[in-house]
C-alpha cells in the first residue's frame, strides 16, 4: 500500500467506526444462585483473581467474610468487624472483579442515602442493560455494614447463615463504596442492580452495605461491556439443584 493510502485507510476507519474505546471485562466466579444454595468451596485463588481484576466484591472459601478488591489488594472484612489484607495463595468461591478505568467522573453532595445514591447513578449512567463497575471516595455521616461468619459443612444456603451476620454502624467514616450495578437480565448469575462493599480509608473495617448516609465524594464509574463468566467442573457444583427461583432468598440476603 502506498503513502497516501494507508493515513487514508485510518481515517476510513476511524469514521466508520471501526476504532471504538477499549471494552472493559466484569469477570465473575460461579453464580449468585449456587453461592445462595451453599457453594461455599474455594475455587479460584486471589492470584489468579487478581489477574483478572483490581476492583471487585466477593466472598472467601467456606462463606468466611466479605471481600473487597481496591487498588489491586484483597482485603477480607470478618465478623469481628476487622479487615485483613488476604494472602494470594487464599481462595473465593464468588467474585466479581475488573480492571478499573472510569470513564465517568463525578462530585457527589450529601447528604445522600443509599437509594438516593443509586437514583443519583442512574441518572448519570442511564443505560441499565450494561453492566457499571464504581467506587465512591469520600465521607460518610452513617455507614452501615454487615459481615458473614465462617461455615462449617455440610454447608447452610446463604438464606440461613445470614441470620447470624454480624452488623457494625460507624458515624463520621472516610472510606470508599464500591460495586457493580448488574443488567436485570443477569437474575441467577448474578445481582440484578446494585452490589455495594464498603472499606474505610485506613483499611479497617468495611463489609457488605445495608445503609449509608453520603456527605461528599468522588463518584468514579466505568461501563463494562463484557461479561466472562467462569465456573468449577467440581461435584459440588456439579450436582446443585439450579432450577430454581432464588429471587426472594438472594432480597433476603442483601438487605
Ligand atoms: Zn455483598
Amino acid at each position: 500500500m502506498n503513502r497516501i493510502l494507508l493515513p487514508a485507510l485510518a481515517v476510513l476507519l476511524l469514521v466508520t467506526g471501526c476504532v471504538t474505546a477499549p471494552k472493559n471485562t466484569l469477570m465473575q466466579v460461579s453464580t449468585i444462585d449456587a453461592l445462595l444454595a451453599g457453594a461455599y468451596d474455594g475455587q479460584m485463588t486471589l492470584d489468579e483473581l487478581k489477574e483478572h481484576g483490581d476492583l471487585g466484591i466477593g466472598t472467601f472459601d467456606a462463606l468466611e467474610g466479605e471481600m473487597i478488591v481496591i487498588d489491586g489488594k484483597v482485603y477480607q472484612a470478618r465478623t469481628d468487624g476487622a479487615v485483613y489484607e488476604m494472602p494470594d495463595q487464599a481462595t473465593t468461591p464468588f467474585a466479581d472483579v475488573v480492571h478499573f478505568d472510569a470513564d465517568h467522573t463525578e462530585l457527589l453532595c450529601g447528604p445522600l442515602s443509599a437509594e438516593d445514591l443509586q437514583e443519583k447513578i442512574d441518572q448519570l449512567k442511564p443505560n441499565r442493560n450494561l453492566f457499571l463497575a464504581f467506587r465512591i471516595d469520600g465521607t460518610f455521616s452513617s455507614m452501615k455494614v454487615r459481615s458473614v461468619p465462617k461455615q462449617e459443612k455440610p454447608y447452610p444456603p446463604l438464606a440461613d447463615v445470614v441470620k447470624h451476620q454480624a452488623v457494625f454502624e460507624y458515624k463520621d467514616i472516610q472510606g470508599t463504596v464500591l460495586g457493580f450495578r448488574s443488567p436485570a437480565f443477569v437474575k441467577g448469575i448474578g445481582v440484578p442492580g446494585y452490589h455495594l462493599h464498603f472499606i474505610s480509608k485506613d483499611r479497617t473495617t468495611g463489609g457488605h452495605v445495608l445503609g449509608l448516609c453520603l456527605n461528599d465524594a468522588i463518584l468514579q464509574a466505568d461501563t463494562c461491556n463484557d461479561f466472562f463468566l467462569t465456573l468449577t467442573d467440581r461435584d459440588e457444583f456439579g450436582t446443585l439443584d439450579l432450577s430454581k427461583d432464588r429471587s426472594h432468598e438472594l432480597e433476603k440476603v442483601e438487605k
